[in-house]
This record gives C-alpha cells, sequence and structure tokens, in this order.
C-alpha cells in the first residue's frame, strides 16, 4: 500500500471564469501535472506531481492559475512536522535515501541578516561613487609579505600568477550535466562580458566553450571526470574539489540517465553509466598528498595557473585552511552550509556542515595568527544572495564571493528545489532538449550581467558610505561590522563588536 500521495504539497487553482483551455499549461509543464480532458473540453490538474516551479502561472495567458501550499495538513505536532511524517512515507514505500535540491532550507540562523555595515558621518567623510573613482577589482592569488626593490631602486610589482576580477564575485562551480548546455553559454558569455569566471564544475568543459577559457575555471573533482591536458591548459585557474557546502563528506552521483551526448562525450564516460565521483580523493589522505595534486596541476599548466583548494564549511575548517594554505595553493574556496546542489541526500544537505559566516571568520583569523594569510585569497560562498552580503563578506576577511543559486535565479529558476529530478521546467537543470530550449543563453547572458553591474553598484554605493574607495581598503575590515542580536560567542568568533559599542 502506498501511502506517499496522500496529500499534495500544492494545491492547483484554476480560475474557470478566466481559463480559455489554451493547453499552454499542459504543454509547459514536464511533470505533466494539467491534462486536457477532451470530453468536457476543460484542463485537469494531477497535483501529486506538482512542484512549485511556477512556469505554468507565469506562461497562462489570462493568468487563470495560482499554486498555493496546500492547507490540508496531516495531524502534525511540534516534534512531527507533515514534512517530516511524509518523509517517513516515502521511505517506506522507496526504502532508498531522501534526496533533494538547492540548499539547507532550514530556520537555521543567517548572520549575514544580524551583522550591520558601518556608515561615515561628519569626521571621516562618505565618497559619493557616481562622481569619485571607486576600485572593485581585486586580484585572487599569493600576495608577497613585503614590499621589495630591484636592484635599481624601483619597486618590485612582479606577483605570482593571479586571477584578476572586475569585482569581488564569480559564478561558483555547476557542472555540465546538472545544468544544461545553454545555462553553461549563459554564464560563459556573462562572464567574458563581466571580466569575471565561471566554474566548469567537475563535469569538464564542453568543447564549445573552450572560447571562454579566459573566464573559465576548471575543476579537478574526485572522479576527474572530463580532465585531461588540453582542459588543463583551456581554464585560467584550475579549482581542486575536496567538498562542497550542500554535501560535505560525500561524493557526487549523476545518474546514468543524464549521461547522454554531449554530456557522455564531455565527461568522457560512456552514455548511460552513472557517473559517480568518490567521497575521497584517492590520492589525498593528507595535506603533503593534496601539495602532490597542487604541484602536479602546476607542473601539467607550467606554473601560469592559480591553483584553487575547495572545501566544505565544517567544524574544524580553520585548521584545515591553514594547512592548504601550507599546501601551495594559491586560492581556497570556502563553501557554506547553505551553498545550492542539482542533487544532495537530505539529511547531509540539511544537518552537515557550519555557517559561512562563522566559517569565513574563522579562518581569516587563523591565517593573521599564523602570519600566512598573504600565502593565499580567499573565496566564499554557500548563499551570497546580495551585495550587502557581499560587502560583509569581504569586511569579514573574504576576497571574493562565489554565487550559484543566486546566478541560477537570474537565469529564470523559481527554486522549486526539484533539480535532481533532470524535469526543470526552466531549462537550467535538465538535458531534455525540449527544455533546454527554453532558456536563450543570450538573455541568460544579459540577465547575469545585469545583475552583476546592480551589485557592483550597490557595492560601491557601500563603500562610498563607509568612506572606503577600493575592495583593497575593505577587506578584513571588521571595524566596518556590528553584530545585533548576536551572543558572545558568536561576536568572538566573528571577530566583531555589538551594536551601540
Ligand atoms: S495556460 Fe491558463 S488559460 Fe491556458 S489552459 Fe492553462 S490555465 Fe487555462
Ligand atoms: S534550477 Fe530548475 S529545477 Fe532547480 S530549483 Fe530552479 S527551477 Fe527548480
Amino acid at each position: 500500500m502506498s501511502v506517499e500521495f496522500v496529500n499534495p504539497e500544492f494545491e492547483v487553482i484554476r480560475n474557470d471564469n478566466r481559463c480559455i483551455a489554451c493547453r499552454v499549461c499542459e504543454r509547459q509543464c514536464a511533470n505533466e501535472v494539467h491534462l486536457f480532458d477532451p470530453d468536457r473540453g476543460i484542463i485537469l490538474s494531477d497535483e501529486s506531481k506538482c512542484v512549485n516551479c511556477q512556469r505554468c502561472v507565469s506562461l497562462c495567458p489570462t493568468r487563470a492559475l495560482k499554486i498555493v501550499k496546500n492547507e490540508c495538513r496531516l495531524r502534525e505536532n511540534a516534534n512531527w512536522s507533515d514534512s517530516t511524517i511524509k518523509e517517513i512515507y516515502k521511505q517506506a514505500n522507496s526504502g532508498g535515501v531522501l534526496l533533494s535540491s538547492m540548499g539547507n532550507p532550514n530556520p537555521l540562523p543567517v548572520y549575514w541578516d544580524k551583522i550591520l555595515i558601518n556608515a561615515s558621518q561628519v569626521t571621516n567623510p562618505s565618497i559619493d561613487p557616481l562622481r569619485e573613482p571607486m576600485e572593485t577589482k581585486v586580484f585572487l592569488g599569493k600576495k608577497p609579505d613585503k614590499i621589495t626593490r630591484n636592484e635599481d631602486g624601483s619597486l618590485n610589482c612582479e606577483l605570482l600568477t593571479q586571477l584578476e576580477l572586475s569585482m569581488p564575485v564569480m559564478f561558483s562551480a555547476m557542472s555540465y550535466g546538472s545544468i544544461s548546455y545553454n545555462a553553461h553559454a549563459s554564464l560563459a558569455r556573462a562572464s567574458k562580458e563581466l571580466g569575471i569566471f565561471y566554474n566548469t564544475g567537475e563535469g569538464g568543459l564542453h568543447e564549445d566553450f573552450y572560447c571562454y577559457g579566459e573566464n573559465t575555471i576548471v575543476q579537478v573533482a574526485s572522479g576527474r571526470f572530463g580532465v585531461y591536458e588540453d582542459y588543463l591548459e583551456a581554464g585560467a585557474a584550475v579549482e581542486i574539489k575536496m567538498g562542497q557546502g550542500a554535501k560535505p563528506g560525500i561524493g557526487g552521483h549523476l545518474p546514468g540517465a543524464k549521461i547522454v551526448g554531449d554530456v557522455s562525450r564531455t565527461r568522457m564516460i560512456p552514455e548511460g553509466s552513472d557517473a559517480i565521483s568518490p567521497a575521497p580523493h584517492h590520492d589525498i589522505y593528507s595535506i603533503e598528498d593534496l601539495r602532490q595534486l597542487v604541484f602536479s596541476l602546476k607542473e601539467a599548466t607550467e606554473y601560469k595557473k592559480p591553483i584553487i583548494v575547495k572545501v566544505a564549511a565544517v567544524h574544524n575548517i580553520a585548521a584545515i585552511a591553514s594547512g592548504i594554505a601550507r599546501s601551495g595553493a594559491d586560492i581556497i574556496a570556502i563553501d557554506g552550509f547553505r551553498g545550492g546542489t542539482g542533487a544532495a541526500p537530505t539529511r547531509i544537505r540539511d544537518n552537515v556542515g557550519i555557517p559561512i559566516e562563522l566559517a569565513l571568520a574563522s579562518v581569516d583569523q587563523r591565517l593573521r595568527d599564523e602570519g600566512i594569510r598573504n600565502n593565499v585569497s580567499l573565496v566564499v560562498g554557500g548563499s551570497i544572495r546580495s551585495a550587502s552580503d557581499v560587502v560583509k563578506a569581504i569586511a569579514l576577511g573574504a576576497d571574493a564571493c562565489y554565487i550559484a543559486t543566486a546566478a541560477v535565479l537570474a537565469l529564470g529558476c523559481h527554486l522549486c528545489r526539484t533539480c535532481q529530478t533532470g524535469k526543470c521546467n526552466w531549462g537550467i537543470a535538465t538535458q531534455r532538449p525540449e527544455l533546454v530550449k527554453r532558456l536563450n543563453p543570450d538573455m541568460g547572458a544579459e540577465r547575469l550581467v545585469n545583475l552583476m553591474t546592480a551589485w557592483q553598484h550597490e557595492i560601491k554605493e557601500l563603500m562610498g558610505g563607509m568612506g572606503i574607495n577600493s575592495i583593497e581598503s575593505l577587506r578584513g575590515n571588521r571595524l566596518m561590522l556590528r553584530g545585533i542580536g548576536l551572543t558572545e560567542k558568536e561576536l568572538e568568533i566573528l571577530g566583531i563588536s555589538h551594536a551601540g559599542e
């Protein structure tokens, strides 16, 4: 007996006075929620299949549709919520691990919202970004510890290889396979136009996107999918993925059903075979092992490209980062527990890892205390939602931020959180050709450029308000931050004072 669908999560409300039975909703819904009944000439709904992606609502020409949360709940209490009970039913039916996508949705503290930014008043004048120059450019990579001079007395301005970004934001790793060709095309084109970078994730680099190499970070994950000499050569930097915020401690799994055509060729694995990346890199069991891979990749790219090591924010992240900073890596990317993903075991997504705000503050402090902060740049991700989150992250010690969920929202994602099904009605987390073509890569790129341009203006305004005219002066400037409603311990870890102090 299946009791999984006794109570669908959403209700489809169709206004019969407005519905003209045009069947747009039927055609647009890959979940097959809407069905035309030819006998009665009306559209029916199978609400058990609805994921509330809002595609039908957005495209209905007469605005006849509304999707609402189903108020008919199971008899829940403070301990057993409607969704917890349904999860038990699901597992009792399937015997399987629960899968979900996107980031941790639980009501845990969002520290960005408990941190306030300073503004100049009277003695330290603010800067008007419309009239005065503001520098949002950042360079990522190892920096010298001290200023040195050449033999002729001039300043030695030579830096080891760096990534140059027009603003302190990049698009985080999303593999081709987890997202569509058109989504990757949008990210690549926008990165080129903006002078920033996007990241291949662990799925290799489609041959059409080699031309965007100067704005591409190529990833090497435990499965090594699509990794070969030309791939490493193609990117501006190489990222070793040790972990990700949405699923720390486990590998990845792209089902064989999605390994078709170009995805299979790009990953260099046979069609239909599951792409399973193991939890660990089987050649890395210590910082010394990591160092070997860092230097192997440097050798392979003739020491011309920065090496990034990406880790999930976990309990002892400061000690881990200290080891990575000594491994020869140029950049550490830390991914907080709210980071999104195309598919993750629900229990891992919702219970493992720590918030990026606390991880960042403790890593930056530890590297400073150990005198090795300049060995590496820090890039943080895991639910950076706005320009103010970026500014707070920089002031807490980050050099730049990674965004992914915000980027896919710009592409049209409606956060229905069912990427793992491969039926994304917005053409993003899917490989089905009829769905992929719904995302126009030119429009996608334009929307990403608009989003980043807007954030850049806001970053300049926030910096100007503080009387700061460059990201460099903001980085690690925790005096510009105050906490609100935080405990002594939280303030101590964040290294900031309470509002009013
Ligand atoms: S798209 Fe709107 S008008 Fe067309 S059939 Fe569906 S509900 Fe009716
Ligand atoms: S990418 Fe698509 S499937 Fe995933 S949450 Fe967004 S709209 Fe839903």
